[in-house]
């Protein structure tokens, strides 16, 4: 028998998430994020389960976009981060792809490369994060130049958002972007999924939601999965395979950083840090063992930790270890181990079996 960790992933639940943001978004168009391998939970998989009501999909890698073609997904596909190199714009032409235009040289190798087609562009402008984009009040002259390469079908202004998701939100940020794109005419793609749910305006004419497509909140602190209606997509579940009876002083695990302040039964499950579960997970960390909630304890090992059985008198070897899915969100285990759910999903180790379903 295999070790018994998998990941399932629920193709109806991320359906129903990407439709509900379509319905956030209204007119604008939605571009499903699905870079690192749609947050660990399959490129092509996820790209298949919504090919029939995806307006299109974004993501980073020309190899990954090029997959999706070869599956026969004739939908727009943007890359985020545009070309790396001049050969990129040729390759992303011939198989129909947009490109983000971020930083000058860029802008020399559309101006250079002569593609076969001309191309979707995305003019990126940096709205405070610092990460990737031009000024704002450089776009006038940067559509000028790249209407001037004769390879543009199209261009629309982009921009990133450094607090969508915090008390501070977008309004300073979408100012400084819309006085960059005053008068242009352009179209534009703003929103993230924090931003699609929290700030409707910022729809604009299409969104990059990509979080919310996995079930997640974005901003969990303030709204729940559950109370935005976003469903879970991806479980990672395990079983227990040992059982201690621990004494009073009895510790757990590496360093020992949990003891026992009375007798207690504790469980093993076959998850660790190996799997990508988050090793710096406290004592404490929820976990579902046969659907009843108790939580971790001591050091997550790289293929082990352990969890309370107080209280779970029928728990044993072979229990069910849910370590997060349905009945517990993923946000709950991030916020636990003060991370977030995208790094959770993005870590999930490929030695983790998957099974996608319907
Ligand atoms: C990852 C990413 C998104 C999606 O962000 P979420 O917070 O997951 O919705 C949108 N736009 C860009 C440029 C991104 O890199």
């Amino acid at each position: 028998m295999p070790r018994p960790i998998r990941a399932t992933i629920d193709l109806a639940a991320f359906r129903h998430n990407y439709a509900l943001a379509k319905r956030h978004a209204g007119q604008a168009r939605a571009w499903a994020v699905i870079k690192a391998n749609a947050y660990g939970h399959g490129l092509l998989q996820c790209a298949e389960a919504i090919r029939d009501i995806a307006d299109g999909y974004a993501m980073l890698d020309l190899a990954d976009a090029a997959l999706l073609r070869k599956a026969g997904l004739t939908q727009p596909i943007l890359l985020l981060e545009g070309a790396f190199e001049a050969a990129d714009v040729s390759e992303a032409a011939r198989l129909n792809l947009g490109l983000a235009v971020h930083q000058p040289e860029q802008i020399r190798m559309l101006e250079l490369a002569r593609p076969p087609a001309p191309l979707d562009l995305f003019l990126k402008l940096n709205t405070g994060m610092n990460r990737l984009g031009f000024r704002p009040a450089e776009a006038r002259h940067l559509v000028e130049r790249l209407r001037n390469t004769g390879a543009a079908r199209s261009i629309t202004l982009m921009t990133h958002f450094a607090c969508a998701d915090e008390e501070a939100g977008i309004a300073d940020a979408l100012a400084r972007f819309d006085s960059g794109a005053a008068g242009l005419a352009l179209p534009h793609c703003v929103a993230n999924s924090a931003a699609l749910l929290r700030f409707p305006a910022a729809a604009r004419e299409s969104v990059r939601p990509g979080i919310m497509l996995y079930g997640a909140s974005p901003m969990p602190a303030m709204m729940s999965a559950e109370v935005l209606d976003l469903r879970p997509v991806m479980q990672l579940e395990s079983r227990i395979i040992g059982v201690q009876e621990l004494a009073l002083g009895a510790a757990v695990g590496y360093g020992a950083r949990f003891v026992a302040q009375q007798p207690m039964r504790i469980g093993v499950v076959a998850c660790g840090y190996a799997d990508g579960y988050p090793r710096h997970a406290p004592t404490g960390t929820p976990i579902l063992i046969d659907g009843v909630r108790t939580r971790t304890l001591g050091r997550v090992s790289m293929d082990m930790l352990a969890c309370d059985l107080t209280g779970l008198p029928q728990a044993n070897v072979g229990s069910q270890a849910v370590l997060w899915g349905k009945g517990l969100p993923a946000d709950e285990v991030a916020a636990a181990a003060e991370t977030i759910s995208y790094e959770l999903f993005c870590a999930l180790a490929g030695r983790v079996p998957v099974a996608w379903s319907f």
